[in-house]
């Protein structure tokens, strides 16, 4: 499905989520779904069930901005002090997390490549050994016994170098048993290299492998053609399947960039869970070096309303008892749950870095070459300089319009390669999305309480 197939009611449904998800207060949110009333309190990220003339009282309070009566409502809860996340950066964060550069170079020629074919707009180049193992010395430089840390191997195509992967997956498995720590591994592959025997070795460590498929087969072909044109879908089902197949330590998802071309996020998401896939991700292309496959606003609108549509799903399937791996949905009720209310959209340039072929750190895999994130190199070190002030700048509490957004805790403020590449384009779709998850947590939490385990604590039934 192509943007221009579908609008009307699509577009109506994002709309209504754009209104009401719109940021009108940075106290509180509020969230009617069903007979539930919700608000959300960004403090601490803390969901309570109010009833009614509450509700219409914070909503006329926040339409005429009466600070003063949202104040009130916060003591009175005891969520107005202490502010949970403070103005200050994390100081020398440990490394807890780093992505190899294996391969700058790509066999395929996907049309929106943040990494322009894998080489990051440099000459192609593979990550040597040495280069590797240094690497990952430097991961375990700063652990304790009983700690974990994840080493990620990305591209390019990483199995363009899958010498180096091995070899420095043995490697961490060695220090990680040497130090009494628990090393976990991931891969994002583009599929086309998979070997029989790759399935043994992602199985024998745990694997998390993600798989970059883009939907149906003409979606696909179109987005993530080889490098001479030819289309790669085919040929990288037949590829994947003894992985697929072999999935008991090892997972394999799917994960989709969203483009004009591909919105078709229903269907794809079904074609995948019947393929075998351990889940299945989308994600937004919002910055691309030539601006090509970039979504603008109505195609967000588009894609607002085809996660809305499985998430629903979601909901009607868990309800029934059903596993529907959209992850997603599945990451949104994580965090809702936990209370996440965090400064930053991930770890880039905190506890998650990433390497470059010739073993520079950036802040994470998508600064690979890029001066805007780096961060030292292997050889010396992370330069601690560069990442306090890195750190510093990109904290949510100096980016605008975050400070004054209800989602901040929640979203961190976005990912920071795609806001400095091309600003926040996406900030109505991420408040929809937030908001409609904030809904279906309040209904699964009613409907199904085991899901979220003993320990749920929200939504909390405010009493005024
Ligand atoms: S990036 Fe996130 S926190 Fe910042 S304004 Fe947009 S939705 Fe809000
Ligand atoms: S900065 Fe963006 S691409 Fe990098 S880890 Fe964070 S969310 Fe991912």
């Amino acid at each position: 499905m192509a943007a221009t197939q579908t609008e009307g009611g699509a577009a109506g449904r994002a709309a209504s989520l754009f209104e009401a998800s719109r940021p009108l207060s940075p106290s509180i949110h509020l969230v009617a779904a069903g007979t539930s009333r919700l608000v959300l309190v960004p403090n601490g990220s803390q969901v309570f069930e109010v009833d009614e003339d509450t509700f219409g009282q914070l909503d006329s309070a926040r339409l005429t901005h009466d600070g003063r009566a949202i104040e009130l409502f916060l003591q009175n809860l005891g969520v107005d002090e202490p502010q949970l996340v403070d103005d200050s950066a994390p100081l020398d964060p440990p490394l807890r997390a780093l992505s190899l550069a294996v391969a700058q170079r790509c066999n395929l020629g996907c049309t929106y490549c943040y990494a322009q074919q894998g080489s990051f707009g440099d000459v192609p180049k593979s990550m040597p050994l040495a280069t590797a193992l240094k690497a990952v010395d430097l991961l375990f430089a700063e652990t304790n016994p009983g700690e974990r840390v994840n080493l990620a191997f990305l591209g390019g195509e990483p199995l363009i170098n899958r010498g180096v992967i091995r070899a420095a997956t043995e490697h961490s498995q060695r220090r990680a048993d040497e130090s009494r720590t628990t090393v976990t591994f991931s891969i994002t592959t583009n599929g086309t290299l998979v070997k029989e025997e790759d399935s043994d070795f992602f199985e024998q460590h745990g694997f998390a492998v993600t798989i970059s498929l883009d939907g149906g087969q003409a979606e696909h072909d179109k987005l993530r053609p080889f490098a001479g044109g030819r289309g790669s879908y085919q040929h990288i089902l037949g590829r994947i399947a003894p992985l697929l197949a072999r999935q008991h330590r090892m997972q394999v998802s799917a994960r989709v960039t969203v483009t004009p071309v591909n919105l078709d996020l229903a269907g794809t998401l079904d074609e995948f869970i019947k393929l075998g896939f351990h889940s299945v991700g989308f994600s937004p292309m919002l910055s691309s070096p030539t601006g090509k496959g970039e979504l603008d606003h109505r195609h967000l609108a588009l894609m607002l309303d085809q996660m809305v549509s499985c998430g629903e799903k979601f909901i009607d399937k868990f309800i029934a008892g059903e596993r529907y791996p959209f992850t997603n949905m599945v990451n949104a009720m994580r965090e809702i749950h936990r209370g996440t209310h965090r400064p930053y959209p991930c770890g880039a340039g905190a506890g998650y870095m990433g390497v470059s072929a010739t073993g520079d750190l950036s802040a994470c895999h998508r600064f690979v070459g890029d001066d805007s994130g780096e961060m030292g190199n292997i050889e010396e070190g992370i330069d601690r300089d560069r990442q306090r002030s890195w750190l510093t700048d990109r904290h949510v509490h100096r980016q605008e319009p975050c400070r004054s957004c209800w989602a901040r805790y929640l979203c961190g403020g976005g990912c920071h390669h795609e806001v400095i590449n091309r600003g926040r384009p996406a900030c109505d779709y991420i408040r929809g999305w937030l908001h409609f998850c904030l809904g279906a947590y309040a209904r699964l939490s009613a409907e199904r309480p085991d899901y979220f385990g003993s320990t749920s604590t929200t939504p909390q039934t405010f009493v005024p």
